[in-house]
């Protein structure tokens, strides 16, 4: 059990469900900690999903912010001018929460999807990256994580799909997929 505080870069990326949620139990077991935590959502879903009311328990020491727009337009040749500005507003929230120094734990959710979709550039996020306080812990989600990335965090996970119940035709369960 380590005490010194090394704050870790942390990739949860790959095509398998469950990239979102585990960062959330991350930042459940940081404010368990005494952590402070930020999870900044960058692709915001069409759904209204629990843990955003669930978070309210724990004030200002867990929040959730929804930055994007309700559906993002995926396939088309290029992404919608609303969606990247919506995007770009999220990555200036995300290095203001950086350099505050109000956050333990910072959560990009989605944010490796924004970038594979070319709603932003890897490298400013690189930099960032690499500039930021020494004790922030930062969680990036979302499919298709950027190599510069990957090569940059200190653990990556790439979540497989064995299986999804969405291939049997069972549409999203409410507390689990929202
Ligand atoms: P979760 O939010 O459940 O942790 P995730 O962050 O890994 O999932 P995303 O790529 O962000 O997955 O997709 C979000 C939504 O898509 C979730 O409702 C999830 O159940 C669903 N989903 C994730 N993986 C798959 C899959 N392989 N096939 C179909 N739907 C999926
Ligand atoms: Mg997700």
């Amino acid at each position: 059990m380590g005490d010194a505080r090394r704050g870790l870069i942390i990739i949860h990326t790959g095509p398998g469900k469950g990239k979102t949620t585990a960062a959330m139990g991350t930042g459940l077991r940081a404010v368990g900690q005494g952590l402070r935590v930020l999870m900044l959502q960058f692709i915001k879903g069409s759904w209204h999903y629990g843990e955003l009311d669930a978070v309210q328990a724990f004030g200002d020491r867990f929040v959730i912010r929804q930055m994007g727009r309700g559906f993002v337009k995926v396939g088309a040749e290029k992404p919608d001018p609303e969606d990247v500005r919506m995007v770009e507003e999220a990555w200036q929230e995300a290095e203001r929460a950086m350099a505050s120094r109000e956050w333990d734990l910072l959560i990009l959710d989605e944010i490796n999807y924004a970038i594979s979709y070319k709603m932003l550039s890897p490298e400013p996020v690189a930099a960032a990256l690499k500039a930021k306080p020494e004790d922030l812990h930062v969680i990036l989600t979302g499919r298709n994580a950027h190599p510069s990335l990957v090569e940059l965090a200190d653990t990556v996970t790439e979540f497989r799909e064995v299986k999804h119940a969405y291939q049997k035709g069972i549409l999203a369960q409410r507390g689990i997929e929202y």
